[in-house]
């Protein structure tokens, strides 16, 4: 892979890199469509990353599909696409992990406390790899872009990293290859977490600014589920994921949900400007 990028770079092109865990979507390749917009030669990844999984997760049951995938990637006329084995990326004896401090602690990473030591060291692999100018990462995942955006500014790593909106379903379910899990009651009853963020955004819409009051109508809205495991709703402020109580004027925030319908956890979330 590095030899491939070396000559790239050294014909003169910029290097667009989408990592990805495959079994892709039209989130996927909207990342993809944007880095061929931006960038002359594309790169996507397909490695379903072992460390950053807990031993109660879904590793080996993550949803795979190679062949479609490379199809995909084809149809979009992707340069190249990074496939590697799992013993490539952690050979015997591997022992280098990258963590990122305070922002990987909350939110996502309280539930999920080896997540982000596990996203962070591949994302930093998967880059020495691949030496893109430009990674490519959804909104979906809003947390991990933020931390990947730390962990990029304090090691100097050499890439911008551009981040992209979430692509959703035409009822708004945010699409996720994890979809793939739900039934088709489950898959009515995922809807909750889309149709809670449009209330919450209504809400701000029409003056409201207390956080707690936001969000108990959030939960409101998915609790009433049967299938339904609320994680966490909450409001962060977007660039330090800091949380807060009341909304001001002129600032940005996620609103953020993880929530398990049935035994599928599902995140969602979107970004908010006061006026
Ligand atoms: P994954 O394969 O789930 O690890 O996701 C690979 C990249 O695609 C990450 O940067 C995700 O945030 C992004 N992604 C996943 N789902 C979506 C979506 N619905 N819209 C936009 N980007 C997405």
């Amino acid at each position: 892979m590095q030899d491939i990028s070396s000559s790239l770079k050294s014909a003169g092109k910029t290097i667009g890199f989408i990592p990805t865990m495959g079994f892709l979507h039209e989130g996927h390749l909207s990342l993809v469509k944007r880095s061929k917009e931006l960038c002359d030669a594309t790169i996507v990844s397909i490695f379903v990353n072992p460390t950053q999984f807990s031993p109660s997760e879904d590793l080996t049951q993550y949803p795979r599909d190679i062949e479609k995938d490379n199809k995909l990637l084809l149809e979009q006329k992707v340069d190249y696409l990074f496939y590697p084995d799992a013993d490539e990326i952690y050979p015997e004896n591997f022992q280098t992990f990258v963590t990122v401090n305070h922002i990987t602690k909350k939110l996502e990473g309280e539930f999920r406390p080896t997540h982000f030591k596990g996203v962070t060291t591949v994302v930093n692999i998967l880059i020495n790899c691949v030496m893109p100018d430009y990674a490519f990462l959804g909104q979906k995942d809003a947390q991990q872009a933020a931390v990947i955006k730390q962990m990029v500014n304090d090691l100097k790593i050499p890439v911008n990293i551009v981040v992209c909106p979430i692509v959703r379903e035409t009822d708004g379910l945010a699409m996720s290859s994890r979809n793939v899990y739900l039934s088709k009651d489950e898959r009515k009853d995922a809807l909750a977490l889309y149709k809670a963020l449009r209330n919450a955004n209504k809400m701000i819409d029409e003056g409201e600014r207390r956080v707690s009051l936001i969000i108990s109508e959030m939960m409101t809205i998915i609790e009433k589920l049967k299938s339904s495991k609320l994680k966490y709703i909450k409001i962060v402020e977007s660039k330090s994921f800091e949380t807060v109580e009341e909304l001001k004027s002129s600032n940005e925030y996620y609103i953020l949900i993880a929530c398990k319908i049935g035994n599928t956890r599902l995140i969602d979330n979107e970004l908010i400007k006061v006026e």
